[in-house]
């Protein structure tokens, strides 16, 4: 069933225990869709007719340059390019601000990503419910990335009933407020080193914690870019 294809993936990546599960999983997500386009997808028709008219956003144009090799991202990039131009050569000043306004919107890759967001949350709130496995492996995560979170929080509210929902509020919340509670009292301890009468303290859990705050404010999801 369509709705249980990330089952699978969903299992592996809350089993890491580590940072925002939900971010492992796009990572891998966002791997696939790199080595898709720079490898099997490269010279379907179908596939370069998209990425010609959606383009990349910046991270993504970075990650294709990483990841493929150097003829096959030309190519890409050198119909993308004449496509850009055939749009805008010779078109008004509006038309163009139009056009590229679109463009820097779009995402191909983004845009893939977030068409399959609403089938992993539903399969991540059907294996909620109905696999205590699963269940126990979601109370014991350490944090959520703030977009996830909240992303969470309202597909919960799509995908539960009010009962469940205030359960599961309680339950994310529970983690969620514990992490976050922490990272507070790392960021205040990294911020008392900088006084002189704690310099010669240990800096305890603190040393990253501005850049665990820059991650859990930010985390790693298609921030979206292509609506149009
Ligand atoms: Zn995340
Ligand atoms: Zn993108």
């Amino acid at each position: 069933m369509k709705e249980h294809i990330y089952t699978i993936p969903l299992n592996e990546h809350f089993a890491k225990l580590e940072s925002c599960p939900l971010c492992s999983l796009f990572e891998m997500m966002e791997r696939n869709e790199v080595e898709t386009i720079t490898g099997a997808s490269m010279m379907e028709p179908s596939i370069r007719i998209q990425t010609n008219k959606e383009g990349f956003c910046e991270k993504h144009l970075h990650q294709i340059t990483q990841v493929g090799k150097k003829l096959p991202v030309a190519l890409i990039f050198q119909s993308h390019l004449e496509e850009i131009f055939k749009d805008i050569d010779g078109k008004s000043g509006d038309h163009q601000i139009k056009k590229l306004d679109s463009l820097e919107k779009s995402c191909y890759i983004c845009r893939r990503i977030k068409s399959n967001m609403d089938s992993i949350y539903s399969n991540f709130f059907h294996i909620y419910k109905t696999d205590s496995k699963f269940h126990d492996l979601f109370l014991k995560q350490k944090l959520f990335c703030l977009p996830h979170y909240k992303e969470l929080l309202y597909y919960g509210s799509k995908n539960l009933s009010k009962k469940e929902f205030k359960l599961f509020t309680e339950e994310i919340n529970n983690l969620e407020m514990r992490y976050l509670n922490e990272l507070k009292g790392d960021i205040d301890w990294f911020c008392k080193k900088f006084d002189y009468r704690f310099a010669k303290e240990d800096w305890k859990n603190s040393k990253d914690a501005v850049e665990r705050t820059v991650y859990t404010l930010c985390g790693n999801l298609p921030k979206n870019k292509s609506e149009a």
